[in-house]
């Protein structure tokens, strides 16, 4: 019988397989960053969330220290999420352009959202031994997931942490670049804000990804 996405969710949640990374996410929502003082921070590994019955899966890096690692959602209360989710939304994957915590009203559709890791790394850099350690949520989602069609790579880290976890040996990263296959892999530059506030990855850039994901699917 078929895990239920809710069960895969907490057994997320509660991971300690990478003791670096659960250090440093605890540690960021003790300390916590000045403007987001009140909040309280969630601080736990951060499972995927979206459409169980969705045709696009969209694989991250993995948690934002003052994003999902404070408001536990993906891509959530971030300058990256900001970008993520209008692009989805105006291409019709999402009901609303923000994404600020939960509870928020938003809502995806035909997409699911998930990491190569679910928890924040020091400098935005897991080590590979914590990403091999994070696969195996990546594979489970994907028996959970029956419908995917497309699969959205945010950066070369997602690509590769695909790639191994359909054993499919080195891929070749480029932004809007597709990958034949079932599903078919499409990259894209992630979100980053060293990407998009040096203009590599602009708005029409990501709404671009986006768009050929839908015509893909029609
Ligand atoms: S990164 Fe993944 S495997 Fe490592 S502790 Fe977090 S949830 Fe567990």
């Amino acid at each position: 019988m078929r895990k239920p996405m809710r069960m895969l969710a907490g057994e997320i949640e509660q991971c300690e397989a990478c003791p670096r990374l659960r250090e440093h996410c605890r540690r960021v929502a003790e300390v916590k960053r000045r403007a987001y003082r009140d909040f309280d921070y969630w601080g736990k590994p951060v499972p995927g969330f979206g459409d169980e019955k969705a045709r696009v899966l969209v694989v991250g890096l993995a948690p934002g220290a003052h994003g999902a690692n404070r408001t536990g959602r993906m891509f959530t209360g971030d300058r990256s999420g900001d970008f993520l989710f209008r692009a989805l939304h105006e291409t019709g994957f999402a009901n609303q352009a923000e994404s600020r915590e939960r509870g928020d009203g938003l809502a995806l559709r035909d997409v699911w959202i998930t990491g190569a890791a679910r928890c924040a790394p020091p400098d935005n850099k897991p080590l590979p031994e914590e990403l091999a350690n994070c696969r195996r949520f990546l594979l489970e989602e994907l028996r959970i997931l029956r419908n995917i069609q497309v699969v959205v790579c945010l950066g070369r880290i997602a690509l590769e942490a695909w790639a191994r976890t359909g054993g499919l040996g080195r891929l070749e990263f480029g932004h809007g670049r597709w990958i034949a296959g079932e599903p078919k892999v499409v990259c894209s530059y992630h979100p980053s804000q060293q990407n998009t506030q040096t203009g590599r990855l602009t708005r029409e850039m990501l709404a671009e990804v986006f768009a050929g994901v839908r015509r893909a699917l029609e």
